[in-house]
């Protein structure tokens, strides 16, 4: 009988370009794999709809994956640290396999694994697979983590990387036997989205599973990613990939989608779109090797003093924030967008994080959370960084950035067209006055669009006044 691997799954959702499952592959064809539910993770109060409705869809497609391939994958629901080691104990694995992850529950759970496993004598291996470079891979000459994102970049971009790994194949399931076992330690069907305890009733404009991605990837890479640099700040633009949720839960390989802007630059060398494509994919990194070196981030500004910051939180004001009620155009109809679709575009997540932040003078953790709360893509690593980069609170040597959501829009969005179609009430008032937002009162009674609820102007100094006091560098 040949060997069992347990492939444990958690941000990885294919059998194809994956260094775990290629190495499990290469030892046995009894390659199993398992997704566990966390309650841990799925109690949370930071988890959006539609973010579990994509991950369960991408699990339907991984099972499909699996049988293809001839064998399967398990479904389990509860605590990982006792559900996997139970699970491996009684199918009588050789090994659990599993992809490292940076983020600190993470890292903190699979401690606990890996010894609840080692008290089975159950054996167990690990790989680096959702970056393309782990974070030991990319540090300064005196072996310190990058702070700033330029050396990094320069350093990173420098470093050879691995070609994606062939696909998973030839495999063998469990017998019939095996399978009633993996019921008895746990298995279930997979879960609807109502028996997880979520219900999303928006329509998903997002391909699901492998395939998908892969088709998002072959869409950008016929025109898009060629002007990427001119386009990707134009919200009512399609110029950039939307690949975000499908790199977050790895429904696609990274090394595939490197190959792919190797490809990109073989018939357009140098292009310079295609390469500051490829920086977005080393922000990513740079995020998250920062999130794995200093896990305090997830709670606390990287620039500590910061910790101290006299944030206002009106309630009201958050509350018009989320719900796209500020009076500035712009910003609304990025929370709208956000409401509505579980998606943003990068712009305008810049644009209302500022605009919370600096306008209101809400805490970076409401806003940060609240995407969470929304956000298809949303990522611990990716999200943290880009709040505490538009806070001026995180890794980042420009001190203060304050966005006038005006002046934004006006360069941004020059035909309101992103604006009209998130604010449709708006479409009777001119561009000009839009983007100026010289939106008289009785219009917007008439229109239903409320009041500017603060003045950008007094607002930015104030902000300026107290960053100040802190001893922030409020020159820009
Ligand atoms: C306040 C704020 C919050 C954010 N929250 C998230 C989040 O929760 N999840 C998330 O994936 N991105 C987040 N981003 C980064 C960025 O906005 C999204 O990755 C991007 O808009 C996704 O669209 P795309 O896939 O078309 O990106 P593209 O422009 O096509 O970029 C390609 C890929 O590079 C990565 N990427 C691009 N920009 C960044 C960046 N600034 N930081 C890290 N990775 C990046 C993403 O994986 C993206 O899919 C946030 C940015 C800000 C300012």
């Amino acid at each position: 009988m040949a060997d069992l691997i347990l492939f444990w799954h958690r941000r990885d959702l294919r059998t194809e370009d994956s260094v775990g499952l290629y190495n499990a592959r290469l030892r046995t064809p009894k390659v199993v794999g398992v997704f566990c539910f966390d309650p841990n993770i799925l109690g949370r109060d930071d988890i959006a709809p539609v973010r579990v409705y994509y991950l369960r869809e991408c699990l339907a497609d991984l099972q499909q994956q699996y049988q293809r391939v001839g064998s399967e994958l398990l479904i389990v629901w509860a605590d990982p640290t006792e559900a996997i080691p139970r699970l491996a104990q009684a199918l009588n694995a050789a090994s659990v396999y599993w992809h490292w992850d940076v983020e600190p529950y993470s890292q903190q759970r699979d401690k606990r694994v890996i010894q609840a496993l080692d008290q089975r004598g159950i054996a167990h291996q690990q790989f680096w697979d959702q970056l393309l470079h782990a974070p030991a891979e990319i540090v300064t000459q005196t072996g310190q983590p990058y702070t700033v994102f330029t050396p990094f970049w320069k350093n990173w971009s420098q470093q050879v990387k691995a070609k994606p790994y062939p696909p998973l194949q030839d495999c063998m399931g469990l017998t019939a036997d095996e399978r009633q076992i993996a019921q008895e330690a746990g298995a279930i069907p997979l879960p609807t989205l109502e028996q997880l305890g979520f219900s999303w009733s928006g329509t998903l404009d997002y391909p699901i599973g492998t395939a998908g991605a892969k088709r998002l990837l072959a869409e950008f890479g016929r025109s898009a990613i060629y002007a990427y640099q001119e386009q990707r700040n134009f919200p009512a633009v399609a110029g950039t990939s939307r690949l975000s949720a499908a790199l977050k839960l790895g429904v696609i390989g990274i090394r595939t989608v490197w190959q792919f802007t190797q490809d990109c630059l073989q018939n357009f060398p140098g292009n310079e779109s295609v390469i500051t494509w490829q920086q977005e994919l080393a922000w990513r990194e740079f995020y998250q090797h920062g999130m794995y070196h200093f896990p305090h981030l997830e709670t606390h500004s990287y620039r500590s003093k910061f910790d101290a910051f006299p944030w206002e939180n009106n309630e009201k004001y958050f509350q018009a924030w989320c719900a796209g009620e500020t009076g500035y155009p712009i910003v609304d109809a990025a929370m709208r967008q956000l409401n509505q679709t579980g998606w943003m575009h990068n712009r305008c997540r810049m644009i209302v994080a500022s605009f919370l932040t600096k306008d209101l003078l809400i805490d970076w953790r409401w806003g940060e959370r609240y995407f969470m709360q929304k956000l298809i893509d949303g990522d611990l690593s990716a999200n943290n960084g880009g709040w505490q980069w538009s806070a001026s609170v995180g890794m980042d040597p420009r001190p203060l950035r304050i966005f006038n959501p005006n002046t934004q829009a006006a360069k941004f969005d020059p035909d309101a067209e992103y604006i009209y179609t998130w604010i449709p009430e708006l479409r009777p008032v001119e561009v000009a006055q839009v983007l100026s937002n010289q939106i008289t009162s009785l219009e917007r009674r008439s229109l239903g669009y409320p009041e500017p609820i603060v003045d950008h102007a007094k607002q930015q100094h104030l902000f300026k006044r107290k960053y100040q006091a802190l001893g922030g560098n409020a020159e820009r």
